[in-house]
């Protein structure tokens, strides 16, 4: 059965981590606009140039370029039986343009992982990324679990940018939880906890969902 799913919350709510766990329980693509924008930037296309600027700011990339890129990611065959969104929607006109994206299939499910601000601030401060994978690791040693690469911080997790990424949470994402949060499919989660805990939370949401 087709299973459409939405990361929401703040950054370093573990909407990634929880993401990863996920795709394989119910072997669905995990689709991360962050992880694809960075592959981007990496990879030199003509649009990396402007893109990586307004990333290394901590502000968000127009609702046009990104809304092409997951239109496009979503024609994919592999995402017929499901996928799984973590960092899209962002805002009210991305997530207008998800509901047009997903008329005719299964509804979207929405995951809101609440997280105070307080500990986002703390999380960010700790958090590591791999540089092979991009697999995220908290307080953990010098290699990745997943792959064994090398750890390093990300370049937007500075504290200054990570007040801004905030401020853009509060003022532009923030109000998607209005928009969903009447729907029989939106779940919100306590992602205060260990991620073990939080993923089986969320696994005992979706199946009483879908
Ligand atoms: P993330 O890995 O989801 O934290 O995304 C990292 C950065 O990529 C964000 O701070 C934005 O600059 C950009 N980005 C990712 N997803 C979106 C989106 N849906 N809309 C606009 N910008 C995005």
């Amino acid at each position: 059965m087709e299973l459409n799913l939405v990361m929401l919350g703040p950054p370093g709510a573990g909407k990634g981590t929880q993401a990863r766990q996920l795709r394989r329980k119910w072997n669905i693509p995990h689709i991360s606009t962050g992880a694809m924008l960075r592959d981007a930037v990496q990879a030199g296309t003509p649009l990396a140039r402007q893109v990586a600027v307004i990333m290394e700011s901590g502000g968000l990339i127009s609702d046009e370029v990104i809304t092409r890129v997951v239109i496009e990611r979503l024609s994919h065959p592999d995402t017929k039986s499901g996928f799984l969104l973590d960092g899209y929607p962002r805002t009210i006109p991305q997530a207008e343009s998800l509901d047009r994206m997903v008329v005719g299939r299964a509804p979207l499910v929405i995951i809101d992982i609440v997280l105070s601000e307080a500990e986002v601030v703390r999380r960010l401060a700790s958090r590591m990324v791999c540089a092979e994978c991009g697999a995220n690791a908290i307080g953990e040693g010098p290699a990745c679990h997943d792959c064994g690469g090398p750890l390093v911080p990300r370049a937007d997790d500075r504290e200054l940018i990570v007040l801004n990424r905030l401020k853009v949470y509060r003022e532009q994402t923030e109000p998607l939880i209005s928009y969903y949060g009447s729907r029989p499919t939106y779940c919100r989660i306590d992602g205060a906890r260990l991620p073990d805990d939080v993923t089986a939370d969320i696994i005992k949401a979706v199946e009483r969902h879908r």
